[in-house]
C-alpha cells in the first residue's frame, strides 16, 4: 500500500514501533523509513552511534533502541522527513513530539496548531514548545498532543487567522 500511497499502513507502522516498555522509558526516534532507497545521513548525524544501515547501503535503517536517547539530531539531517521523535512519558495525558517542518512561516513557541496525521487530515490540537532552527537543516518542532494520538499524529499545520 505504501508503495501506491505513499502514506504507510498500520502494518508498516505496527512493524516499526518500539514496545511499550521502552515508550515508558522516555524519548525515542521513529524511522518511517520504508523503502529500499540508497541514503544513510542519519547513521551520520547520530552522536550515540545508534542507527545502522547494513553493508547495503539500500538496506532500511535500523535502530538500537537501548543508544537512543530521542535527542532529534537525525532528523534534522533526513531528506525524506522520516524520523520522528516520541516521549510517550512527557505527562500522564500527553505526549511529547519532535517533528520535522519544513514550510513557512515557521510556527511560534506557545502557538496553537493542527495535529495532522499521516493523511495530512487534522485529528487534534497540538501546542508548540519549541521550534529548533538548524542551519542548512530541517527545522525540528517540539509539540505536545494527547497521548491517545500520539502515534497517529506526524505532522502539524499553523492555523489560519479568522
Ligand atoms: S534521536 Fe538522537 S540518539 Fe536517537 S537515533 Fe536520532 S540522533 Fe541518535
Ligand atoms: S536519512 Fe532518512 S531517508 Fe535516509 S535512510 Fe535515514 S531515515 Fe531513511
Amino acid at each position: 500500500m505504501l508503495e501506491q500511497t505513499g502514506v504507510p499502513t498500520p502494518t508498516d507502522v505496527s512493524s516499526i514501533l518500539p514496545g511499550s516498555e521502552r515508550l515508558s522509558h522516555g524519548p525515542i526516534a521513529i524511522f518511517e523509513c520504508f523503502q529500499n532507497i540508497p541514503c544513510n545521513p542519519c547513521v551520520e548525524a547520530c552522536p550515540r552511534g545508534a542507527i545502522s544501515i547494513g553493508l547495503d547501503i539500500n538496506e532500511r535503517p535500523v535502530l538500537d533502541e537501548t543508544k537512543c536517547n530521542g535527542c532529534g539530531i537525525c532528523l534534522a539531517h533526513c531528506p525524506g522527513l522520516s524520523i520522528f521523535v516520541i516521549d510517550h512519558s512527557y505527562s500522564t495525558d500527553e505526549a511529547l513530539l519532535k517533528l520535522p517542518y519544513e514550510y513557512l512561516p515557521l510556527p511560534k513557541s506557545d502557538q496553537t496548531v493542527d495535529a495532522l496525521n499521516r493523511k495530512g487530515e487534522p485529528v487534534a490540537v497540538a501546542q508548540v514548545k519549541r521550534v529548533q532552527q538548524n542551519t542548512n537543516k530541517t527545522t525540528v518542532v517540539w509539540v505536545t498532543v494527547p497521548k491517545t494520538l500520539a502515534m497517529d499524529i506526524r505532522g502539524i499545520a499553523i492555523r489560519r487567522e479568522g
